[in-house]
């Protein structure tokens, strides 16, 4: 567990927009920010950032929290991990981190992977700067290739002996599991990589080392974090690969992790141009010349998860291609799919022979980035080019690219873009621009059809006129909304939060029949109503809530106490309610001023209440007229009808309480 005070102090320190801030670009927008979503896919940000309530919310799928649920929902962890996750990026000490390697690793097997991917990294930097071995080979290699100290530092890159099970040894004597070892791609174990009991010591012979006699690149993710490693070989043997790479874990999923995204996202949302290259070497030597917007995609052709990795801080790609790459067509497909998510793609093809790691090392950085400015070319354009030319005088061909090529554009989502292409390309390829249009039609007509049709927007509940008629919300909502009894429950929460600290003034009947005023705060009054009455929340989150202010009776409890309330359920519903400002942008449809709200506060208040005590009495009818069409004992069915009675009394008050709050 971790301390409460620790937990405290975590939330104190972890500040929204710095916390979002490392995986988002948030641009501000008065009080707020706002960006590009994270958790689903958006072309407009509708993804805003509170740093004065410290919530996030998206409008556009809904996910929203505070500080602690964005890491757990971003980095996939649960609650006591990301408060450590947070814990660790403000320096705050957990006790729990005292503890040794072994109990950290029972905790949480996720967690593992990354204390021996961490421990990996040390232990290859250190062989690398401090070994004797490490130093001449390793060191001695990426000197002469020309890495830069510093780079080889902020890389972390290291050395792994030459040596069977050295890292490995090195890591088990250091207290980490065989099992890890393995999950975390490490560790080649024989032994059908079944966890290995406690106590007993794995048998010799029966595991070796993924990376030794190799150089490595450790992969980060997003927020540093090292996952995975890539060694590149240093030996001339044709039969040795010259690099691998860590397999798929539980920890690294290949196809949405971008090598050096986590040293790049600052600039690439600075410069909005993002730089794909092919591999490690490409994206530190690119550094080393001071362009640090770069990343690449490690071996596998770009996905859907890269792209959008990107697009969280860029719009734009530029592809820097080896001048005799041969995968420049391979890669078109790759293109493709970028150009869909509606990005701007350029491309850069380097002199022939060159790749950026080498070009970078024959230029100064001046000139490379001269270079990079002049030769980049919209992608599009340099895709026709390039077909052109190989199709110019084979009439057959050239149908068979024209069609390529508007297969590209029409994936481009504005039409506006789609049109400028048309033009160019009719340019390029000396065909007319009318037969390429028609062409493009085809394509965007197919595409229509193929697409599977959306769901239906489901229909709005049906629930009695009146009861739409009489529900608290109804100047702030539609009806349909209204009705619904989460909505109704959501409604006193939200009073509760926003103003359960405000005084209401009632008159009631002094001792001597006089008219005398008391004042209650709005929490109070809500739970003398609803406690008082023995009305209970449907839904189990408001019920929480509620149940929250009634144990803290006297003391209502501020927002923030939900916001960080450590059960999940709870806090959610609290960012929810805090970030809608629904009031507000209600009241605004309607042109009422907001402060309105506060000045009829107790009319907000009471209508809230009979509102909610209305519809529980309707329930409690249709209850009662339930059982009592199917009871069938004299004694009991008098029973239902006087309890029946009562009840529509008590309804027909209720409506009349409520018409006049109203109408008041
Ligand atoms: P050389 O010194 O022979 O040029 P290199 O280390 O520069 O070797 P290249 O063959 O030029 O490697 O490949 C360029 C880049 O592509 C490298 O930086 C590397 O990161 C990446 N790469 C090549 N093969 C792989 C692979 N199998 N897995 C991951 N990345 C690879
Ligand atoms: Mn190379």
């Amino acid at each position: 567990m971790i301390p409460k005070e620790t937990i405290s102090s975590i939330f104190e320190a972890a500040r929204i927009d710095e916390v979002v801030g490392d995986f988002v670009s948030l641009k501000r927008r008065g009080t707020n920010m706002i960006g590009l979503c994270p958790f689903h896919n958006e072309k407009t940000p509708s993804f805003n950032v509170s740093p004065v309530k410290g919530i996030y919310k998206c409008f556009g799928c809904g996910k929203a929290g505070n500080a602690v649920n964005f890491i757990m929902e971003h980095e996939q962890l649960s609650y006591p991990e990301a408060l450590r996750w947070l814990a660790k990026k403000y320096n705050i000490r957990i006790e729990e981190e005292e503890q040794t390697a072994e109990q950290i690793q029972a905790n949480n097997a996720r967690e593992s992977l990354y204390v021996v991917c961490s421990f990996a990294q040390k232990n290859f930097s250190q062989n690398l700067m401090e070994s004797d071995e490490g130093r001449s080979v390793g060191l001695g290699y990426f000197r002469e290739r020309g890495f830069r100290d510093d780079i080889i530092q902020k890389f972390q890159l290291g050395y792994s002996f030459d040596q069977w099970r050295g890292f490995s040894d090195a890591a088990l004597k250091a207290g980490h599991k065989l099992e890890y070892l393995v999950k975390a791609g490490l560790t080649i174990s024989k032994e059908n990589t079944s966890p290995t009991e406690a106590g007993t010591e794995p048998q010799a012979d029966r595991y070796f080392d993924r990376f030794s006699a190799r150089v490595i690149f450790p992969v980060h993710n997003v927020s540093g974090r090292v996952i995975a490693f890539g060694g590149r070989t240093l030996k001339t043997d044709k039969k040795v690969a010259k690099y691998i790479n860590s397999p798929e874990t539980d920890i690294y999923h290949k196809s949405q992790v971008l090598y050096g995204l986590y040293f790049a996202k600052k600039k690439i949302a600075e410069l909005d141009n993002c730089f794909l290259v092919e591999g490690y070497t490409d994206v530190i030597s690119l550094h080393q010349a001071g362009i640090e917007n770069v990343v690449a995609s490690s071996g596998t052709a770009l996905t859907v998860d890269q792209i959008r990795l990107i697009r969280r801080y860029t719009n734009n790609i530029t592809i820097l291609y080896d001048g005799d790459s041969a995968g420049i067509k391979a890669s078109f497909r790759g293109i493709d799919l970028v150009l869909e998510e509606g990005m701007n793609v350029r491309v850069l093809l380097f002199p022939d022979g060159e790749d950026p790691d080498s070009f970078s090392k024959k230029v100064s950085p001046e000139e490379l980035q001269t270079f990079i400015k002049d030769n980049a070319k919209d992608f599009i354009a340099f895709k026709a080019h390039l077909l052109y030319n190989e199709a110019s005088h084979d009439p057959i061909k050239k149908a068979g690219l024209i069609k390529e090529i508007v297969e590209s554009i029409s994936l481009i989502p504005e039409p506006i873009y789609r049109s400028v292409y048309i033009k160019e390309c009719s340019r390029i390829l000396d065909v007319d621009e009318q037969a390429l249009l028609s062409e493009l039609n085809k394509l965007r007509r197919k595409k229509q059809y193929d697409k599977p049709k959306q769901e239906e927007e489901p229909e709005a509940s049906g629930m009695p006129d009146e009861l739409l008629q009489l529900a608290p919300g109804e100047k702030m909502e539609s009806p349909a909304e209204s009705a619904d009894a989460e909505i109704q429950e959501k409604e006193i929460i939200r009073i509760l939060l926003q103003y359960g600290h405000e005084p209401l003034k009632f008159v009631q009947e002094g001792e001597a029949g006089e008219e005398e005023e008391v004042e209650v705060t709005v929490g109070e009054y809500l739970i003398h109503e609803l406690h008082g009455d023995n009305i209970e929340f449907e839904n189990a989150g408001y019920k929480g809530m509620f149940h929250e202010f009634i144990r803290k009776e006297g003391e209502i409890p501020d927002s923030n106490f939900f916001i960080q309330h450590p059960d999940p359920a709870i806090s959610k519903l609290a960012v929810d309610i805090l970030s809608t400002d629904y009031s507000l942008a209600n009241w605004d449809k309607h042109n009422i001023p907001v402060h309105l709200e506060n000045m009829s506060l107790k009319q907000t208040v009471q209508s809230a209440v009979y509102a909610l005590k209305n519809r529980k009495i309707e329930k409690m009818i249709l209850d009662n007229q339930k059982r009592l069409r199917l009871s069938n004992n004299y004694e009991e069915q008098v029973i239902l009808i006087t309890e029946q009675q009562y009840l529509i009394q008590a309804k027909k008050s209720f409506s009349a309480l409520l018409g006049r709050v109203i109408l008041k």
